[in-house]
C-alpha cells in the first residue's frame, strides 16, 4: 500500500498551525489531530479530563504530559488505522514529549515523516492572536495570556523544533505571508519528504 503522510506541526501560537493543518491533513488525505482542540472539546463536554486540563488551558499553561500522551497514544492509533497516517497539530510541545513520542513511533514502525515549524516574527504574532481574541473569544485569548503563552513556547517547546533538526527531518517555513503562499510551499516540502521515504 501507498505510504502515507505521517508528519507534525511545531510553532508557537498565532503561526497559523490550524489553519494550515486543514488544508494540509486534505491534502494528503490525513487525520488532523489537534491536541489543543481536543483538549478544548473535553473541557466543553465537561469530561473528567475536561476538568483537569482546564485550569491549564486558562493560564496559558501546558497540560502535564502524562495526560497528554494518553490522549496522543490513543488519537494516533485511531488515526493510522482510519487513514494509515496523521498530522499531529500542537503535540509535542516539551522536549520530553518529543523524545517520548519518537521512541514509540520507531518502536511501532511509524516515525513522522517531517516536523515543520512555521516562522513569524513575534509581533506579527502577537498581532494575529490579539485579532482573534476578538473574533472567537477563546478564554487564553486576552493579551496577559497571550503573552504567557509565547514565553511558554520559547522557554518549552522551541527546543523540541532542534530535536526534529537532530533527527533530519525539520522543514522550516516562513509563514510571514498569505495563507495560500504558506499552504503551497508546506505541501511541497512535505510531498518531497514522503517521496524520499
Ligand atoms: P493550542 O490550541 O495548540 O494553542 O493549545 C491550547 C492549549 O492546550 C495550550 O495552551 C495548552 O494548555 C494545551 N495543550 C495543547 N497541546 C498541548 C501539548 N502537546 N502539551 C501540553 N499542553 C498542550
Amino acid at each position: 500500500m501507498e505510504e502515507r503522510l505521517r508528519a507534525l506541526l511545531v510553532a508557537p501560537p498565532g503561526a497559523g498551525k490550524g489553519t494550515q493543518a486543514t488544508a494540509i491533513s486534505e491534502e494528503f488525505g490525513v487525520e488532523h489531530i489537534s491536541t489543543g482542540d481536543l483538549f478544548r472539546a473535553e473541557v466543553a463536554a465537561g469530561t473528567p479530563l475536561g476538568a483537569q486540563v482546564a485550569s491549564y488551558l486558562d493560564r496559558g499553561d501546558l497540560v502535564p504530559d502524562d495526560l497528554v500522551h494518553r490522549l496522543v497514544r490513543e488519537k494516533v492509533s485511531e488515526a493510522m488505522g482510519a487513514t494509515g497516517g496523521y498530522l499531529l497539530d500542537g503535540f509535542p510541545r516539551t522536549l520530553a514529549q518529543a523524545q517520548v513520542a519518537h521512541a514509540a513511533a520507531v518502536e511501532q514502525g511509524v516515525p513522522a515523516h517531517a516536523a515543520v515549524t512555521f516562522e513569524v516574527p513575534r509581533a506579527v504574532l502577537v498581532e494575529r492572536l490579539l485579532e482573534r481574541a476578538q473574533a472567537d473569544g477563546r478564554t487564553d485569548d486576552d493579551e496577559k495570556t497571550i503573552l504567557h503563552r509565547l514565553d511558554v513556547y520559547d522557554r518549552e517547546t522551541e527546543p523540541v523544533v532542534a530535536f526534529y533538526e537532530g533527527l533530519g527531518v525539520l522543514i522550516g517555513i516562513d509563514a510571514d505571508r498569505p495563507v495560500g503562499e504558506v499552504t503551497a510551499s508546506t505541501i511541497a516540502a512535505l510531498r518531497a519528504a514522503l517521496d524520499r521515504a
